[in-house]
């Protein structure tokens, strides 16, 4: 079988340097012969995310604020212009005020809970609506989680509030789109060392602890992340859809560190 994107258009949203999600993701689907739009955030984030993106091919290059829905539309309009349709998205970012990714949740002002949900939930939503206008049969749009939003982790807070809200609406949105053809899903990460994932206090701590009671003792790489991902937007998921997929070593399987540490 030749490679698993080819003929593929699709969009990746959320590289901010080589350490992203994002661009773990989109490395192996352009190794698998996908074609690319890459989407980034404004200046000075722009700077290292846009020789990354030249350095697959990227076709269309755009700067979105997703806070700023007009933004979002001049983007899917230049994707529109170029492309006429759309294959697979990737939304891979999020954003919460880093003062209050410490502490308690309890603590959580109102404005920063509006920020946070807005840009790291809903603009899935508003996404998945426009682009799925632009998709035929066989489209597949992903979004990027994390086990904090079932289960406490220490200074994820609101955060994790605003994942519990992404993985709720994946399955409104599979079900929304379904008809279509057209698939929703999440892939749940980490923990990884990225910029996003720097934001929240305690991060090493945090990585450190997850990596020594994963089942497998380490945290996923960039391609293994990159490998789920292309699975859940080539054809060989074609009947997954509405799922939380997880990518984490197993840590999410387990209800206790293993006795080794419970002993130390
Ligand atoms: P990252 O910092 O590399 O990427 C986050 C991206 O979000 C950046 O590109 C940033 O520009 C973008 N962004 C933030 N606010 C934006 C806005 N208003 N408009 C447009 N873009 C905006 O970090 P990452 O860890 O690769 O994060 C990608 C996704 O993966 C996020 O949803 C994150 O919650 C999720 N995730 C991360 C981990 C982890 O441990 N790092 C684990 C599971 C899930």
């Amino acid at each position: 079988p030749g490679p698993l994107m080819a003929g593929k258009r699709g969009l990746v949203m959320g590289v901010a340097n080589d350490r992203s999600i994002a661009w773990g993701i989109a490395r192996v689907l352009h190794g698998q012969g996908a074609e690319l739009a890459s989407v980034t955030r404004a200046a000075p984030l722009a700077a290292r995310a846009v020789p990354l993106a030249e350095s697959i091919g990227a076709k269309i290059i755009e700067e979105v604020d997703v806070e700023d829905l007009d933004s979002v539309d001049r983007m899917l309009g230049v994707v529109r212009k170029e492309w006429g349709s759309l294959d697979f998205v990737v939304h891979a970012l999020a954003f919460s005020d880093r003062t209050e990714l410490k502490g308690r949740y309890c603590d959580t002002t109102r404005k920063n809970f509006e920020h946070t949900m807005v840009i790291s939930c809903f603009s899935f939503t508003e996404i998945c609506k426009r682009a799925s206008d632009m998709m035929n049969e066989g489209g597949s749009l992903l979004t990027l989680t994390y086990g904090g939003s079932t289960r406490v982790v220490p200074c994820y807070n609101v955060m994790g509030v605003a994942k519990a809200a992404l993985e709720a609406s994946v399955k409104y949105l599979a079900s929304d789109l379904g008809p279509q053809g057209i698939r929703v899903n999440a892939l749940s990460a980490g923990p990884m060392r990225t910029l996003a994932g720097a934001g929240i206090s305690d991060a090493r701590t945090l990585f450190h602890y997850q990596q020594r009671h994963a089942p497998m003792r380490r945290s996923p790489t960039l391609d293994e992340v990159g490998g789920a991902a292309l699975y859940l937007l080539s054809d060989l998921s074609g009947a997954v859809t509405g799922e939380v997929h997880f990518v984490d070593c197993g840590y999410s399987t387990t209800f206790m560190p293993d006795l080794g540490a419970l002993k130390a």
